[in-house]
């Protein structure tokens, strides 16, 4: 499978960088993995958004979510667009007033995903996990079903020991790490040492970094991960368009 970068910014778009929103392909699959802020026009570079056969959501915090409105209108509006295909995105349902926008008549159609049933999407088996973070949030564990290979992405979250089993074994584990050390046991986020550390006791392969911060030194945010991993993974941060290959 291959996951290419759209946004990787906590929070807020700046300096051109646009927040939360990946795709994942496998097999043909065109998955959106949240729809944060620029998300739309960065995927427009590389993917026909018409071309999309689904996007699943952590939660509906505006970061994650603040180009989702566009899309519709970008399906519902575009002239070349098949009328009788409907684009699911699924999310969860413990936020009815948001899960309900999800649908759009004769375009789109909320699908909802449930922590304790593993869903079959595409290429994919997806189990889900609620994290710690002000509004209701779910990690995701993708397994691509050809291959076994694993990809895990974290949502938002504050520090969760639960993610040595969620995230066990990842070929690429995908976490908030909008902290830097020294700011441990918040209660939204990571910081680069936790997620370092939880990289290490769920043996992930490759730890990349995402929700950024907009300030400091990213590289230290890197190494302050690379350290507490003690080098047990790959560690390397995201950035907008990079790609990489599971
Ligand atoms: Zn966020
Ligand atoms: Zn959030």
């Amino acid at each position: 499978m291959k996951l290419t970068v759209l946004g990787c910014l906590g929070a807020y778009p700046y300096n051109g960088a646009g927040t939360t929103g990946y795709l994942l392909q496998s097999e043909g699959f065109n998955l959106l993995v949240d729809c944060g802020s620029t998300t739309l026009v960065r995927l427009e570079e590389i993917l026909d958004p018409l071309a999309l056969d689904a996007a699943i959501i952590s939660h509906y915090h505006h970061d994650h979510i603040a180009d989702l409105g566009v899309l519709q209108y970008y399906w519902q509006l575009h002239p070349e667009r098949d009328p009788q295909k409907i684009l699911p995105l699924y999310g969860h349902t413990l936020d009815t007033v948001h899960f309900e926008e999800l649908s759009l008549d004769k375009v789109t159609e909320g699908r909802p995903y449930f922590e304790a049933k593993q869903l079959e999407l595409g290429p994919f088996s997806v189990t889900f996990m609620r994290t710690i973070h002000p509004v209701v949030c779910y990690a995701m564990r993708f397994v691509e079903n050809s291959t076994g290979k694993i990809f895990v992405f974290t949502g938002d979250s504050g520090y969760l020991a639960d993610f040595k089993e969620f995230a066990a074994d990842a070929d690429l584990f995908l976490a908030d790490t909008y902290l830097f050390a020294g700011n441990e046991r918040h209660k939204a986020h990571f910081t680069s040492k936790e997620a370092g550390e939880l990289a290490k006791e769920a043996r992930v392969k490759r730890l990349v970094l995402t929700h950024l911060p907009q300030f400091g030194d990213l590289k230290q945010l890197q190494q302050e991960a690379a350290d507490a991993c003690e080098n047990s993974a790959i560690v390397e941060l995201a950035e907008v368009k990079k790609v990489f290959e599971i």
